[in-house]
């Protein structure tokens, strides 16, 4: 990686709050001069100038002619970037920040890009980008669990981990080149291809562990997509809500909400559930609900998770019927059987062969029974829990997949040349997880996705 190319002599300055009216704005700055540039445009309360403050303290006074405002030194390398950053407070609002944010670019500086600030803080060596992602997940965290995960990968908890497997192989390779270099008798050449073969398999056992737990990573972050369907009154709209009720921890609404389906968010037992309630599913020729019928249907082809409605209190509908010929061949689906508290009518004797659970929205029965259903089907068992340090997004499991099966071949490979050209390839890829080898557009992807500020 060019180095050079990274501008890292330069000052970089952002609003690192949300632009709009609130209590504090922050404009962050971080690089050489930063303490300089402050200096030109900070007059504090006692004449003192930025570049004298110690580091981690708090300052009262103004940018002239703008706003009254607390300035904070946090002096390299013990900061955010490891360079010297300044944080202003001043009053949230459009044109404050907005002009001291001009100001600091007039006073030598340059706008940050994307996620510039953390991309410093890997390039100067604080975190790696493992721990660069955690901060992007608990930035979007939707409930406690998976902010705890977040966490645990940014103290390091999942680097820790790819780093020992990498330092294994390393080792590994330093066995096989010795062997190459100095051939030895066959006995002994024997014997060191039995540890090389041992070893490789005990790294192998570990990487499997890895992609095993990737899945409760990557949905602690995304949420679990599912899709509430059913015909009309069996109590969808009804049993969402009883879900919200229950999981109290509504996170959000999302937007984009149609007249055709209806999107929330829900805290299951720690995993955010996103819930989409359809609209008509049976075909229909009024143009407008055609359209709610194929965002429904293309709802159902993407969800992780089904969740048919049938109505407990009458006989199976042709639309009931239709449903179930669409949601037929379907993995995750839960039958669920609301109105419990009617008398029932439904004959469960057709019903494809899937959980089912009882409940009634009403009356708030059978709620908890579901949520652990839900909990079941998609963790088959295996929930995650407040230590999970795992993959968490799909760049990290391609790259670790990669790695995996060129370990996989090494075990495979006879000459012990072949096995070296694989354990250099399994090491250079998990390199990429961490950051220890990266590719600059690589760098520039994961950094697109950060805000600006951060
Ligand atoms: P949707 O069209 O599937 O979304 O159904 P709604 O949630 O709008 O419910 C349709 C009707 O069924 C409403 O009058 C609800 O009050 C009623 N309903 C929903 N759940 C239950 C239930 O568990 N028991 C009973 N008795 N009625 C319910």
């Amino acid at each position: 990686m060019d180095m050079n190319k990274l501008n890292l002599d330069d000052t970089i300055v952002a609003i690192s709050t949300p632009v709009g009216e609130g209590g504090i704005g922050i404009v962050r700055l971080s690089g050489k001069n930063a303490l300089k540039v402050a200096d030109r445009i900070f007059v504090s309360k006692n004449g003192k100038k930025p570049s004298r403050f110690k580091t981690y303290t708090v300052h009262y006074g103004h940018i002239a002619n703008i706003d009254e405002v607390i300035l904070t030194v946090m002096r390299a390398p013990r900061s955010y970037t490891k360079e010297h950053v300044v944080e202003i407070n001043c009053h949230s609002g459009i044109v404050p920040l907005k002009k001291i944010l001009d100001l600091v670019l007039k006073n030598g500086a340059r706008l940050a890009e994307p996620g510039e600030f953390t991309k410093r803080a890997f390039l100067n060596g604080r975190i790696d980008i493992l721990q660069a992602e955690s901060v992007l997940d608990i930035i979007r965290a939707k409930t406690d669990l998976s902010l705890r995960a977040a966490l645990n990968n940014l103290e390091g908890a999942f680097s820790k981990k790819i780093n020992a497997v990498r330092d294994e192989l390393i080792g590994v390779l330093a066995h096989i080149e010795a062997s190459i270099d100095f051939p030895e008798e066959e006995d002994v050449d024997r014997i060191r291809r039995k540890e090389i073969q041992h070893n490789l398999r005990r790294v192998s056992k570990d990487m499997r562990k890895f992609i095993s737990t990737a899945d409760q990573g990557k949905i602690l972050r995304q949420g679990i997509k599912t899709v509430i369907c059913g015909s009309p009154n069996v109590g969808k709209s009804s049993l969402m809500n009883a879900l919200l009720r229950d999981c109290r921890a509504i996170v959000t609404h999302l937007p984009g909400t149609t007249r055709d389906t209806i999107e929330e968010i829900v805290n299951i037992k720690g995993v955010p559930v996103v819930l989409i309630d359809t609209a008509g599913i049976s075909a229909t020729s009024h143009p407008i609900e055609k359209e709610g019928v194929k965002r429904s249907h293309s709802s159902i082809e993407t969800a992780d998770l089904i969740l048919l409605v049938l109505d407990h209190g009458r006989k199976l509908s042709r639309r009931d019927k239709e449903i179930i010929r669409i949601i037929k061949d379907k993995e995750n689906v839960i039958i669920v059987i609301n109105k419990k508290d009617l008398k029932k009518r439904i004959d469960i004797g057709g019903l494809p062969k899937r959980r089912i659970v009882y409940t009634s929205a009403i009356r708030q029965t059978g709620i908890d029974r579901l949520e652990d259903t839900v909990n079941d089907i998609i963790f088959k068992g295996k929930a995650p829990t407040a230590d999970l340090a795992s993959i968490s997004n799909d760049r990290q499991l391609g790259v670790l997949q990669r790695s995996f099966e060129d370990v996989k071949a090494a075990l495979d490979k006879a000459p012990v040349d072949c096995i070296a050209v694989y354990v250099r390839s399994a090491i250079e890829s998990l390199g990429e997880i961490t950051g220890h080898t990266i590719t600059e557009q690589a760098l520039d992807r994961i950094f697109a996705e950060f805000c600006i500020g951060k």
